[in-house]
């Protein structure tokens, strides 16, 4: 599958894709079946069972604005040159360079979603989104700071931005332009985010972690082993599907592989996911 674009009403979204990663089921969650329904092969679990993990932002044009959902992860972590290469060439495609962001959401300090907010240039950490504010709740912040845990992510993905004076710590419910918000949806870390998207009439959600895959709108009892509090997860997680299907909403998962985005129904048995396929 090509890039992936959406439209909503005025506002133009595009998926920025920097890897596709197998996961065991076991490693990601505690409580899932270990054979997952079989309608989510090929797209979202392999033909050995393992779930597919896209890591990718998302960028959305709205006005002279440019938001970026979360930046993936960046060279410290990631030591392969081809994937950071592939991130680089994805964003390319959206016709925007690291120069036009003007706004980067974190959804969390994890290092898969602020892995690449800044770039090693000459043995310093430089932001790679210079004309941006990056954005961050001050709850996850102060988590951050208190958490020593393996996903942290690690100093230099924040410190730089704290001295250019480009980290703004706001409320989990800013708005960052009249069409974008950043709703509250805690549990996955305490600060957590995701991002609504309304314009025109139409609406989006970016869920950032608060749903991990496609299986846990079918059964949102199944639970991220990394979720800090997975009671309050699920409600975030309850909560957001609820909307989105009352809405009649775009949802766009954050680890969703393609097709990443598709609404929330409602089944029989409980919510259903109908992918959205060109
Ligand atoms: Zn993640």
């Amino acid at each position: 599958m090509g890039v992936q674009h959406w439209t909503i009403g005025e506002v133009r979204i595009h998926a920025v894709l920097q890897a596709v990663i197998p996961i065991p089921v076991s490693r990601l969650f505690g409580n899932a079946p270990p054979h997952l329904p079989t309608t989510l092969v090929p797209d979202y679990v392999d033909a050995s069972g393992a779930i597919l993990m896209a890591i990718q932002s998302y960028l959305i044009e709205s006005g002279t604005a440019r938001v970026l959902v979360d930046t993936c992860f960046g060279s410290r972590f990631l030591r392969s040159r081809e994937i950071l290469d592939r991130y680089d060439e994805s964003l390319a495609a959206t016709g925007f360079t690291p120069d036009d962001i003007t706004a980067v959401v974190c959804t969390h300090l994890h290092r898969d979603h602020v892995g690449r907010n800044t770039t090693e240039r000459a043995g310093q950490w430089v932001p790679t989104f210079p004309a941006a504010d990056y954005l961050l709740t001050a709850a996850e912040y102060r988590h951050w700071c208190e958490f020593t845990g393996d996903d942290r992510a690690p100093a230099e993905c924040i410190a730089p931005l704290e001295q250019q004076g480009l980290l703004r710590l706001v409320a989990p419910d800013h708005r960052v332009t009249d069409d974008i918000a950043l709703i509250a949806t805690p549990g996955h870390t305490p600060g957590h985010v995701s991002v609504r998207i309304e314009s025109a009439g139409a609406v989006a959600y970016i869920s950032g972690d608060t749903v991990h895959h496609p299986v846990q709108i079918g059964d949102p009892e199944i639970a991220a082993l990394p979720d800090v509090d997975p009671v309050s997860a699920r409600a975030s997680r309850e909560q957001l599907l609820r909307r989105a299907a009352d809405e009649r909403a775009l949802l766009l998962g954050s680890h969703f592989t393609a097709p990443s985005g598709g609404f929330v129904g409602r089944g029989d048995g409980g919510p259903t996911w109908q992918p959205l396929v060109d």
